[in-house]
């Protein structure tokens, strides 16, 4: 597949720009989630090797929450509040993590296919 994103639709930030994101390549597919955090932030997903993603401004301009069965760190801005990205605790390079879409050109997002996860209760994907 062809990558349809330029590469300033790669480049993502919270709102107040602190934290800023560059994805190595547009994502065939990203997930929204059900959870009872994911419903909150409404935070739409897309998964990368941790380590692929440039951010700048992380940790420094983070805060982070920890929750269920302690596995993740899901990330926020600390002057603005938007929830950028979340990675495991236990953060050996290559792991997966997860880069919130909702930080990049709106066009990105479009042009991805936006899967709906159960994480609620079955962690299935419901499509
Ligand atoms: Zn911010």
């Amino acid at each position: 597949m062809s990558d349809p994103a330029s590469p300033a639709m790669l480049r993502g930030a919270c709102h107040c720009g602190a934290v800023r994101l560059t994805l190595p390549y547009t994502p065939e597919t990203a997930t929204s989630c059900n959870c009872s955090l994911c419903r909150r932030t409404g935070g739409i997903w897309a998964f990368y090797a941790l380590g692929s993603v440039a951010i700048e401004g992380h940790p420094e301009h983070t805060e982070s929450y920890i929750w269920g069965d302690r596995t993740l760190r899901n990330l926020r801005c600390r002057t603005c509040g938007v929830a950028t990205h979340w990675e495991p605790l236990e953060g050996e390079h290559g792991a997966r993590h997860g880069v919130n879409l909702r930080n990049f050109d709106p066009r990105l997002l479009e042009s991805v296919v936006v899967r709906r996860f159960d994480g609620a209760q079955s962690w299935q994907f419901l499509d």
